[in-house]
């Protein structure tokens, strides 16, 4: 697969030449973004006319994209298409995504190029097994893509990036495109979008110096990498990291206030301090997101006080939620069932929390930091992670903690105090 994208940024307006093998195009159709304008369309080197219409992607109800039929191929397909992201074409209702001269996020979920799916099965089964992908943009533009680079090429008025990757599963390419004032720290690289001013730089070299001996003491020592890149996105967009190639999109506004790099803090422990987790029972979340909700709670706690951050707060409006019936009562360890996942990030944390207070917090972290270090690459579920628990605190809390699994993980005795409670 080759995707060639030049991006105007003054233009508003992206040109996009792609070319798929016979055994790349999966399906006999794809979808591409509704504003998307073919100009050229070619089947095994031959320019033929092309059919599309605008239909409702199946996967996301009332999101609108051009689908276009790929006919019978014996070799290739290739098509080059003009999009101007009128805001209002990504399939992610809080995102207006536009190309500006401030900032172009390119991405799947706009169908910037060619999706080849129809449900999340095809949609992770889709991948870009080996593949070419060239960015040009201004020269004086920078970009940050899940992808590794592979070489960058500056012209007199363009700069060319050249991506490749092989990683088998991996089927999107996020890339952010904007004139970024990139300062190198002790953990990384961050690429604001505006002058943060050497005041608002030491505040986040010291808030993030301070978050990390705080995690390598409580949760256990982590030497992460210091190639991550933080790139900061326009408010709204959502921060989101893409493992791959350690790059973590954040939001502008995370870098205003010493408090806001919470959800630096929040990406930086996925990086090292979440158990691995067995396939089945990731939807759950609770092996990442729980984990890492509640340390990031703790971080923050430490660093600026507990009025401020509390894992009983963080889960108010879950609470809420479960009085007023938006999610029926279900313990933990079926949320992956019934796609609660989300209710890891608040429900999950104030059960670790709870957890913290049972044993106390000495005890807790020093299990904690011998079950992190165990399953750091070995896959956990909950039988697992409580029987290592129980098997970690000691005889005299082998009792107390089987009873609050049982509550907590098994049960709904547990929350249901909290929602009782007025
Ligand atoms: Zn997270």
């Amino acid at each position: 697969m080759e995707l060639f994208i030049e991006v105007v940024p003054a233009e508003g307006v992206m040109h996009v030449r792609v070319k798929y093998l016979k055994d790349e195009v999966l399906t006999n159709h794809f979808y591409l973004n509704r504003d998307a304008e073919i100009s050229y369309f070619s089947c095994d080197g031959q320019e033929t006319p092309h059919e599309s219409s605008n239909e409702e992607h199946p996967m996301f109800s009332g999101y609108t994209a051009q689908k276009v039929l790929a006919p019978n191929l014996r070799d290739c397909l290739e098509l080059a298409y003009s999009l101007r992201l009128s805001g209002e074409t990504g399939c992610c209702p809080y995102v207006r995504e536009k190309i500006a001269p401030e900032f172009t996020f390119i991405r799947w979920e706009t169908f910037c190029y060619p999706m080849f799916f129809e449900d999340w099965d095809s949609y992770r089964n889709t991948a870009f097994t080996a593949c070419n992908i060239q960015l040009i943009v201004p020269k004086e533009y920078d970009v940050v893509a899940s992808k590794k680079e592979r070489d960058t090429a500056i012209g007199d008025s363009k700069k060319v990036v050249t991506y490749s990757h092989q990683d088998k599963g991996s089927n999107v390419f996020d890339c952010s495109v904007a004139s970024y004032k990139k300062v190198k720290f002790s953990f990384g690289s961050v690429c604001f979008l505006s002058d943060l001013g050497a005041e608002k730089v030491q505040m986040v070299n010291d808030t993030m110096l301070k978050a990390i001996s705080y995690m390598n003491e409580h949760f256990g020592v982590r030497h992460i990498e210091p190639n991550l890149v933080f790139a900061a996105i326009p408010d709204g967009y959502g921060s989101f990291v893409c493992p791959h190639n350690n790059v973590v999109f954040v939001e502008e506004a995370t870098f205003s206030r010493a408090e806001n790099l919470r959800a630096i803090v929040h990406e930086y422990i996925h990086l090292g301090w979440n158990p691995k987790v067995a396939d089945s029972v990731q939807r759950a979340r609770f092996f990442d997101e729980a984990f890492t909700s509640y340390f990031e709670v703790r971080v923050m706690a430490a660093l600026f006080g507990g009025e401020s951050f509390s894992a009983e707060s963080k889960a108010e409006h879950a609470i809420d939620a479960i009085r007023r019936g938006e999610y029926k009562l279900v313990p933990i360890a079926e949320y992956g069932l019934h796609g609660y996942g989300g209710l890891s990030y608040t429900i999950g944390a104030l059960c670790l929390h709870e957890l913290c207070l049972l044993l106390g917090e000495p005890v807790f972290d020093n299990v904690t930091k011998a079950f992190l270090e165990k399953y750091k690459d070995v896959p956990v579920d909950f039988d697992l992670f409580c029987r290592e628990y129980i098997g970690l605190s000691g005889k005299d809390n082998r009792r107390k903690l089987s009873r609050f699994f049982d509550d907590w993980i098994y049960t709904c005795s547990g929350i249901s105090e909290y929602i009782n409670a007025e």
